[in-house]
């Protein structure tokens, strides 16, 4: 065995990876380096990426000007505690999100993960709804299929069935759940899909602390993209019933949903903002809450301090690359890169629509989903994609990608031809073997 070989069969026997067994794990692959849109492995094969590592790596990897950002950086302080002392990168960073996140939100919390940004936008719900004397409004209401994040009040608000809310019942916070949003981002609005969440909200308000829930695009609950109009009328009824507007921006964040942020399609700014994923371009974990001055201003009424300080917070090697990456974003050039993925998604992954097992075929911005009629085996089809040289995670019934924006055309076309020559042959190959119509 050569030393990667080696070091995979330690791998597999010592490391978890993300929802693996570690009795019964999926293999990984051995990487060397990522460069651009590709990702090079120990045994010489280089895959083209469509999954920017989860959202994250929108300008591609070992960026130079990401890096010289870090070099740079890195000569000065690589941490700093942020209790009682403060830095350049951190002002900085702080005032290029509150110029582009959605007017209105110039309070900001930095914290390492956005599970944490999570935690910290329902702290600061909580504790707003206290300040105002209303203690009894400490819950959260938010639609099923949501994905917010893994550790506990995060998971308390994902969706409840695909959250394996059954492993910790008891133990999860209650949150109340409105049905999904079943009208489609690319359908006519439909007044009445917001009718069950505001009869929620009629009947619980006094109970309720904030909305929570992703702008437009559910992620890792299910890749669903709703219509805009539903976080309008979510706005209203907030206003209504006294309750914040919580909006998970961790992955639709930085352009790649079409907007800068998806909560301009509703055209709305909600009272609190969760960012993290493409915040730093994909080099290191890094998230922030934004708050509105009337949510900042609550809560520190009458000598209230906020409940919350991480060790890492306000890191500034993470501070300085978000700076250089939000530098580039700001160069307009994404509004091209996107729309054109956009375009190219769409037309090659249009043939995927005539597989037998296939559900539906959509694309949003830099976002191309195949959805399946059943789950596919994940030990089959990764092996098909690594052969075929292209990076895609499935999970579930979904096939899907969220290339780099500095992919070319030719590896975006690639990605998405691959993808349905890969669920071609996986759907045959599957109808085979079990039988299945
Ligand atoms: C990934 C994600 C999170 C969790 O972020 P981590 O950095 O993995 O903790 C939360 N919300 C949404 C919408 C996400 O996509």
């Amino acid at each position: 065995m050569n030393r990667a070989e080696t070091y995979l069969a330690f791998d597999k026997q010592h490391i978890w990876h993300p929802y693996t067994s570690m009795a019964n794990p999926i293999d990984a692959y051995m990487v060397k380096k990522a460069e651009g849109a590709h990702i090079h492995l120990a045994d010489g094969r280089v895959l083209t990426d469509g999954m920017s590592s989860w959202w994250a790596a929108i300008h591609g990897y070992n960026h130079p000007v990401l890096n010289r950002a870090l070099h740079e950086q890195i000569q000065n302080m690589s941490h700093i505690m942020f209790g009682g002392l403060t830095h350049e990168p951190a002002c900085i960073l702080s005032e290029k999100l509150i110029s582009i996140v959605p007017q209105g939100l110039e309070h900001i919390f930095f914290s390492d993960s956005g599970s944490v940004a999570v935690e910290v936008a329902i702290k600061m719900a909580i504790q707003y709804q206290h300040a105002l004397g209303k203690p009894g409004k400490k819950k959260l209401l938010t639609v099923k299929k949501g994905y917010h994040g893994d550790t506990f009040a995060a998971m308390g608000v994902c969706d409840p069935v695909q959250g394996m809310h059954c492993l910790f019942k008891n133990v999860l916070p209650g949150a109340f759940f409105a049905q999904a949003p079943q009208c489609s981002f690319f359908d006519a609005w439909d007044e009445t899909d917001t009718a069950q969440i505001a009869s929620l909200m009629a009947e619980h308000h006094q109970e309720i602390a904030a909305v929570i829930l992703e702008p437009v695009v559910q992620g890792a609950g299910g890749m669903r993209f709703y219509h805009p109009n539903y976080l309008k009328q979510l706005r209203a009824l907030c206003n209504r019933y006294d309750m914040l507007l919580i909006f998970d921006e961790i992955a639709t964040g930085f352009g790649r949903t079409g907007k800068l942020f998806a909560a301009q399609w509703a055209e709305i700014c909600p009272d609190i903002m969760c960012i993290g994923k493409a915040l730093t371009g994909g080099y290191i974990s890094f998230a922030a809450t934004l708050a509105t001055s009337e949510v900042a201003r609550g809560i520190s009424a009458k000598g209230g301090v906020f409940m919350h300080g991480p060790t890492f917070m306000g890191n500034p090697l993470a501070c300085a690359v978000a700076n250089a990456g939000i530098d580039l974003l700001m160069t307009g050039a994404w509004q091209t890169q996107v729309a054109a993925i956009q375009r190219l998604l769409t037309e090659h992954l249009a043939p995927a629509r005539d597989l037998k097992g296939v559900k539906d075929v959509r694309v949003l911005g830099a976002i191309g989903v195949i959805e399946l009629k059943e789950e596919v085996d994940i030990r089959v089809i990764q092996d098909m994609f690594v052969q075929a040289g292209v990076w895609i995670r499935p999970f579930g019934r979904l096939v899907y990608t969220m290339p780099p924006y500095v992919c070319r055309k030719e590896d975006v076309v690639k990605i998405a031809q691959t993808m349905c020559q890969v669920l071609n042959n996986y759907l045959k190959l599957h109808q085979k073997t079990s039988g299945a119509i």
